[in-house]
């Protein structure tokens, strides 16, 4: 391409590589500012018992409420925090959030829930997860019993023997880990096996388009079928309509999340759900 373009495009090739080096080194400054200065916020989606309506979990996801720019996407600065570190911190902070906030919930005699946080992949092999997530249940009080990390299945495939120790570990200190965007990823199914797992969580990309997508009913069906038969509890993501619910009942699968429940929340919103539906969803509504 650099010989039929002629040296114009390559220099035009390096001005834009150049500024989007400034702009990701920019950017991770910003977020180094964010979060030392409070604009980092948790917000909780629902995770539903799809035989019982019941709210049985929420999921932290991260916010960025920047004062000029406003709501940042996490898709835009995840990957700038994991490729510059700064999850490292960012992480940290995420599941002391998150464990505080459930034991504030607890305290108010809410129902109870799980809380599910991300781990990202520098996170989960190059930082010490299993210290900082023991200190943060520690200092919240926080029972591990009632916390889960979801963890990419290509985070998972990078390293399987470290991240097979890494899993045992954690799972040691009690906690439940979900394998999260299950079927995007690459993972060897004799690796799956072996690992430590609770929950697999189907990506919503074979969720979106049933029921027009016989595949992607087809695959579902499998990787329900697939995850019961090695012991794990299967949540599907992004559901967003009553047919979809309709197809994971008919299935069997046992946990879902999605608008068609609610969009993730700020904790007065969630708190609020939690309250007023008392936990429990309707049959018609599979969330008050
Ligand atoms: P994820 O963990 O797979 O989270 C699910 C994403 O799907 C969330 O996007 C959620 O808002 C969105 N979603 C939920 N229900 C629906 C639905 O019915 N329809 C559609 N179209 N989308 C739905 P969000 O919050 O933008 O997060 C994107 C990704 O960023 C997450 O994907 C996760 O990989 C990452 N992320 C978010 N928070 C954290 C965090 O605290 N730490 C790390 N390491 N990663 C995070
Ligand atoms: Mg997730
Ligand atoms: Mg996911
Ligand atoms: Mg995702």
């Amino acid at each position: 391409a650099r010989q039929h373009n002629g040296p114009d495009a390559w220099c035009f090739f390096q001005e834009a590589m150049t500024h989007s080096a400034r702009e990701r080194l920019e950017l991770e400054a910003r977020l180094r500012q964010a979060l030392a200065e409070g604009h980092l916020q948790l917000y909780y989606q629902p995770q539903v018992d799809i035989a019982t309506g019941r709210i049985t979990g929420a999921e932290a996801l991260l916010r960025w409420l920047d004062p000029v720019e406003g709501l940042i996407s996490p898709a835009r600065f995840i990957p700038v925090a994991e490729s510059s570190g700064v999850i490292g911190p960012i992480g940290e902070w995420v599941t002391r959030e998150a464990c505080a906030q459930g034991q504030r919930w607890r305290e108010m005699g809410l129902p109870g829930i799980t809380l599910a946080v991300n781990v990202s992949l520098h996170q989960f092999l190059l930082t010490d997860l299993v210290g900082s997530t023991q200190a943060a249940l520690a200092d919240a009080g926080f029972p591990a019993e009632q916390f889960e990390l979801e963890i990419t299945e290509s985070a998972l495939a990078q390293e399987p023997e470290q991240a097979l120790q890494v899993l045992r570990r954690l799972r040691g200190l009690g906690l439940r880990l979900a394998i999260d965007d299950f079927g995007t990823g690459y993972s060897s199914l004799a690796h799956l096996k072996r690992f430590p797992l609770d929950v697999l969580k189907i990506d919503q990309g074979f969720i979106r388009d049933i029921p027009q997508s016989a595949d992607d009913m087809a695959i579902s069906a499998a990787v329900i079928a697939m995850g019961h038969s090695m012991g794990l509890t299967v949540l599907a993501e992004g559901v967003e309509t009553a047919e979809q619910l309709e197809f994971l009942r008919a299935r069997g699968c046992d946990h879902f999340q999605g608008y068609l429940c609610s969009r993730p929340l700020p904790a007065e919103g969630f708190e609020q759900l939690l309250r007023s539906s008392g936990g429990v969803a309707l049959a018609d509504r599979p969330c008050a």
